[in-house]
């Protein structure tokens, strides 16, 4: 069986490769080449014996996934499409800011969530990632931009899929890619985007890793968000956000949360009265997104002056909101649409 080189830390490759009766210091030769030189070949591995390479080749995989399709942006948005070596298709998505290089990589082939506006809900879940396969979809934006000597500079777990769900192969890819001698992503840099999976919230909270959690909260009221959101049943707003002063006392770190506004389903100002009272001894960030069109969703956007007073009507009340800057608004830039494109094109 092959192992994929992408998948494993370096000390799990440090493992990997001395089980094989091969000196542990290659491992750190292999992670610059692998991260650094970034290479797409075993081949190209020149400081490694010849033996070494054919064995890695022979063992190990580097690319396994395809690109179907990449669209870009009037702002520089870039979208890809890839295929998995089942023929399963995942998005990623590079974002270009003012501070840099943002990548929203994939977690899970579509999602058992179930939110009523999220595309990549649509057809549930098919299966979970590999590390290797979300890793991959970093170093493929890295390749790209490698071209124009950018970097990538910060990371958000935020494409299709619920990364907590995939919590160990999500918490392996933040170890991969952190590692100072790979790609050296700093950890306040990654951002895990959950609907709130309470438990996971507790578990991540105590592995201290300094990442920040971005919470999909979308509503100020258990009614609401129990309507767009079937996880509330299972974790109401209380206990939800019970958990997440947990993660601030124990990392320090001031939380996210997502908010996308939905025309008179949770954009009235008593609905941002109830979520201020709600954050307001939570130090946190309240990202307001305006709801993206999906096709099979009926849900209608709120207006640009709506929104404006949305936020500032937070604003007023003491929570810190912005709204998030629409990124690749001509291209099917928000969650799963374009998979969703693509499997409607393909029945
Ligand atoms: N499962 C995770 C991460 C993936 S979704 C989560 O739910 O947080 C990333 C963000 O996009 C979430 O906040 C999600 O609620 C939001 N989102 C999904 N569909 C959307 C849509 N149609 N319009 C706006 N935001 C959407």
């Amino acid at each position: 069986m092959t192992v994929s080189l992408y998948g494993m830390t370096l000390a799990e490759l440090e493992t990997w490769l001395v089980a094989k009766g091969e000196p542990k210091y290659r491992a750190l030769q292999i992670y610059t080449w692998l991260y650094q030189k970034r290479i797409t070949s075993v081949q190209q591995m020149t400081n490694l014996p010849k033996a070494l390479r054919d064995r890695l080749a022979y063992e190990t995989t580097m690319e396994t996934m395809e690109e179907v399709t990449r669209q870009v942006a009037k702002d520089g948005t870039i979208k890809f499409l890839f295929a998995l070596h089942d023929g399963t298709t995942i998005e990623t998505v590079i974002m270009r800011h003012d501070y840099g290089n943002s990548v929203c990589v994939s977690t899970q082939v579509g999602c058992k969530m179930g939110c009523e506006f999220c595309a990549s809900t649509l057809g549930g879940l098919i299966r979970n990632l590999a590390v290797s396969e979300i890793v991959e979809q970093l170093v493929v934006c890295q390749h790209l931009l490698d071209k124009t000597n950018e970097r990538v500079s910060s990371v958000v777990l935020m494409g299709s899929g619920e990364p907590l769900d995939n919590y160990d192969a999500s918490l392996k890819f933040v170890d991969i890619v952190t590692e100072s001698e790979g790609l050296r992503i700093g950890q306040r840099h990654i951002t895990v985007s959950t609907v709130g999976l309470v438990p996971a919230i507790y578990r991540l909270a105590d592995e201290l890793r300094g990442i920040t959690l971005a919470v999909s909260l979308h509503a100020g009221d258990d009614d609401t968000r129990g309507r767009m959101m079937p996880v509330n049943k299972a974790y109401d707003i209380a206990t939800l956000l019970e958990a997440c002063h947990y993660y601030y006392d124990k990392t320090g770190r001031r939380l996210t949360f997502e908010y996308a506004l939905i025309r008179d389903h949770n954009d009235h100002l008593e609905d941002a009265q109830k979520l201020a009272t709600l954050l307001s001894t939570l130090p946190c960030h309240v990202n307001i997104i305006p709801v993206n069109y999906v096709p099979e969703r009926n849900l209608t956007r709120t207006s640009k002056n709506q929104i404006q007073a949305f936020v500032q009507h937070l604003q007023h009340l003491g929570i810190n909101a912005t709204v998030r800057r629409e990124m690749g608004g001509d291209i099917a830039a928000a969650c799963g649409q374009l998979r969703a494109e693509h499997s409607r094109e393909s029945v």
